[in-house]
């Protein structure tokens, strides 16, 4: 059986739209045989959160996909795009980036351990995930949680700037 899974990326380094492109189609691999069910959201700008300064701002947006496989294989997966995208060893904390794959959300499961978190802890708390997150699944509510993204979004309690649409089909 397929879980639904929910993919962050972000880049703000080079070609960003590129960059989400290449890593969006890379996702899509994943997806079992004749299954051409997924959902990507639109792609934002947002300016960087707690990053050194001076640095570009961020392309960013959301993908859902079927997958079938274990949270642990898909961070084997999404790590390989990153370091296949040319991410290397970052020495500053959060210094600008190729490309980010986060998982967001593994079906209902829920994971705290040393390599994996899952939901991801801070998801709900930054809008450059809440809002293509809602464009697209406005409705989901978290394991654990009561609330949907939809109402997350809405009562975010955030100094970010809102984020400016970069375009929806990409
Ligand atoms: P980052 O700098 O955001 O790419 O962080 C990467 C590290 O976060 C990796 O070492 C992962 O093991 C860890 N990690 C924990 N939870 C997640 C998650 N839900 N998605 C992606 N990476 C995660």
């Amino acid at each position: 059986m397929a879980n639904r899974v929910g993919i962050a990326l972000g880049s703000n380094l080079g070609n960003r739209l590129t960059h989400l492109q290449v890593a969006r189609d890379m996702l899509l691999k994943l997806m079992p045989e004749n299954d051409a069910n997924y959902t990507q959201a639109p792609v934002y700008q947002s300016e960087p959160v707690n990053c050194p300064p001076e640095s570009p701002d961020f392309f960013n947006t959301v993908l859902e996909i079927d997958y079938i496989g274990t949270p642990y294989q898909l961070l084997e997966y999404t790590q390989g795009i990153e370091f296949h995208l040319g991410r290397g060893i970052v020495y500053q904390e959060n210094a600008p980036r190729i490309i980010d794959v986060d998982i967001l959300y593994f079906g209902n499961e829920t994971i705290k351990d040393t390599i994996l978190n899952v939901p991801h802890p801070e998801m709900t708390s930054r809008r450059f995930v809440l809002q293509p997150l809602a464009d697209i699944r406005p409705q989901l509510i978290l394991p654990g949680d009561k609330a949907t993204i939809a109402e997350h979004l809405h009562h975010l309690d955030s100094d970010e700037p809102p984020l400016s649409l970069v375009q929806s089909d990409w």
